[in-house]
């Protein structure tokens, strides 16, 4: 499996994607999708899923231009559906633009297969109620969302937000992956489990 990191939209949201077998698959196209779409083109892969890790608006802005492009489905948590009533989820917050109407499937913990290969969905409540993350074990990687960042963690003072939970979530979903597994961060940098085990302020031996 190939990740390719495109930061798109205006917060520069990592939209991913993941390639194997000759299908394809993104993870939060938050931003105008066309430099994604011209990789696909030149790829030869196909995009079969659009994978939302939580409803918040800056991981949704290209969800509807790509679905549109590429007809793939886009596979949302139910339990931020909420969101999609407040301007944290359908855009406006401190001037930031609207987004676009998708339709979206639900999508919710347990275990699917995407491209070929198995992706393990893992319920990781905290910087929203529903966020999920998706951990693709032969891909030795987890797409977390805001859930954790390189050295930080997400921010929990949005609808919704609970840092025990979020806590939580890392601790028992996150943490208890290989250590060697790639965690791919909605926002800035990737890391890894045993490196955020290990360095994390908010969750290492003796942190916050
Ligand atoms: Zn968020």
């Amino acid at each position: 499996m190939q990740v390719t990191t495109f930061p798109l939209g205006p917060l520069e949201t990592n939209c991913y994607l993941a390639e194997a077998n000759g299908e394809a698959l993104a993870v939060d196209p938050g931003g105008e999708p066309s430099e994604l779409l011209a990789y696909l083109e030149s790829s030869g892969c196909q995009l079969t899923r659009i994978l939302i890790t939580h409803m918040h608006f800056d991981h949704l802005y290209g969800a509807a231009a790509l679905a549109r492009a590429t007809g793939a489905p886009i596979l949302c948590p139910a339990g931020d559906e909420f969101l999609m009533q407040s301007e944290i989820g359908r855009g406006g917050l401190m001037g930031f633009p609207l987004v676009e109407d998708f339709d979206y499937e639900h999508i919710a913990e347990g275990i699917y297969e995407f491209m070929g290969c198995e992706c393990r969905v893992l319920a990781t409540p905290g910087h929203t109620p529903g966020s999920l993350s998706y951990y693709f074990p032969a891909g030795k990687c987890v797409f977390v969302g805001d859930l954790l960042f390189y050295r930080s963690i997400g921010r929990t003072d949005f609808p919704g937000g609970d840092m025990e939970q979020l806590l939580d979530s890392v601790r028992t979903k996150i943490f208890t992956l290989p250590p060697e597994t790639v965690v791919y961060a909605g926002h800035m940098l990737s890391t890894t489990v045993g490196d955020e085990m290990l360095h994390n302020p908010f969750l290492s031996e003796g942190g916050l």
